[in-house]
């Protein structure tokens, strides 16, 4: 196995929900150098290859600055998204029933809710507790089976292999918890300020998600694919991460390289941190206004020349289900990155930016595929369209091929990670 691998492996088990995958990528910035910029704080002076990066929760927007004004070279630009779709607690999770607690769930996003049944679930994201001045945000992966969604025997539902498992999202998915016929004690929260030390009284609230605890594997005959949850779509996170972070080694571009890591992409991106709300154009007003290096025209001569990949995950074709691929565009795994394309801009990608793109793949020597949506189904959606109809800034919308997409437990391809980390190397490398 390589570094590169290896290393994604590890993102990919200690990021078990969005919070843990922000904090992740703001450590491993913070290690290469990066500093964080303090948005209560007046600004200072952004020095020529200089690298910091602003954190909104589970959001990041990293950017190492070029050696040429911001606003005459402009931005290239990877976003990528860090959530992805899951089971949450509610905030009353506890529905007492049969001498059972189980905890009720609010499914996050298009989850693909038989693949939840019969697993080993723990739970992982961000809890508030009261403190002696207020109320602070603290991480908490509880990663041990506390949960399950069992399934029902098939001798009480004979017709499950021809029908299919249909689960009710309110009734069929709050997960077991605990054996209680006390109508009083708590063991949820108990569970928490235990693991957090503090007291049971001093949990305020949550955003807890449940998740498989099988830890990510390479497999196969050749060890030529990867399996875990959540690829989709820390896979292009940690490739947008591993890019950034390797081009810091070679000569700095004259233009400024970012990366924006959004939460909320599979609920619509419209939040406070999401795509579609302020943060990159935020971030982006701060490099114009104050980078070192100054030229007139302010933040739309930058818009000019700037440029994004967005990069998330893609449909490879599936053996069993050829026909849902349109015939000439069937991307398979281990043959590299893959170029979204649809006419009525669910994904951004035209002529130009597809041909820029194509451009960093022949840089970094990998191969790369189409992709189009059968025109008789409906097209999948991504960050790309929500930040470039924004910020007005000409896009390409990428992906590596994946199977099991939005399962509890997804599949790619180990070779496509790398060849992807080369494509957006060059697009951070710049000119
Ligand atoms: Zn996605």
């Amino acid at each position: 196995m390589t570094p590169l691998i290896d290393d994604f492996l590890s993102f990919l088990d200690d990021s078990p929900s969005p919070h843990h995958a922000a904090a992740n990528a703001a450590q491993r910035l913070e290690d290469a150098g990066y500093t964080r910029v303090d948005e209560t704080a007046e600004p200072k002076t952004l020095a020529a290859g200089s690298r910091h990066f602003v954190q909104r929760g589970s959001s990041v927007v990293a950017f190492r600055m070029g050696t040429g004004a911001p606003v005459e070279h402009g931005f290239r630009i990877a976003a990528a998204h860090t959530d992805s779709p899951n089971l949450r607690i509610k905030p009353n999770p506890l529905i007492r029933s049969n001498g059972y607690i189980r905890l009720g769930v609010e499914t996050y996003g298009g989850v693909l809710l038989a693949t939840w049944a019969d697993r080993d679930l723990g739970f992982a994201g961000a809890v508030t507790v009261r403190t002696a001045t207020g109320t602070e945000s603290r991480l908490l992966d509880i990663r041990e089976p506390m949960c399950r969604i069992p399934n029902v025997a098939i001798h009480l539902n004979r017709g499950v292999n021809d029908k299919g498992l249909i689960l009710n999202k309110q009734t069929h998915m709050p997960a077991l918890f605990t054996l209680s016929d006390d109508e009083n004690e708590d063991p949820f929260t108990a569970l928490l300020a235990d693991r957090l030390d503090v007291e049971q009284a001093d949990i305020v609230a949550w955003d807890l998600g449940l998740y498989d605890l099988t830890p990510p594997a390479v497999g196969g005959l050749h060890n030529e694919f990867l399996y875990s949850a959540r690829l989709d779509n820390l896979a292009s996170t940690h490739a947008g991460l591993a890019a950034l972070l390797t081009s810091d080694d070679t000569d700095t571009p004259t233009s400024t390289a970012v990366l924006g890591l959004f939460d909320h992409e599979e609920v619509g991106s419209q939040s406070s941190t999401g795509a579609k709300g302020r943060l990159l154009e935020d971030v982006l007003d701060r490099i114009v206004r104050d980078a070192e290096e100054q030229a007139p025209g302010g933040q739309q001569r930058a818009i000019a020349s700037s440029f994004i990949v967005s990069a998330d995950m893609a449909h490879a074709i599936h053996p069993a289900y050829a026909d849902l691929h349109d015939p000439m565009h069937m991307p398979k795994i281990g043959l590299g990155p893959v170029i979204k394309q649809n006419v009525n801009q669910r994904y951004t990608t035209n002529n130009d930016t597809a041909a820029r793109f194509l451009g960093l793949c022949e840089a970094a020597g990998v191969p790369s595929q189409w992709f189009v949506t059968r025109s008789d189904l409906a097209c999948g959606s991504t960050v790309g369209p929500m930040i470039s109809s924004n910020l007005g800034i000409e896009s390409v919308d990428v992906g590596n091929p994946m199977l099991s997409m939005h399962s509890a437990r997804e599949m790619c391809g180990t070779a496509d990670h790398a060849m992807m980390v080369g494509a957006l190397t060059e697009l951070f490398k710049g000119t």
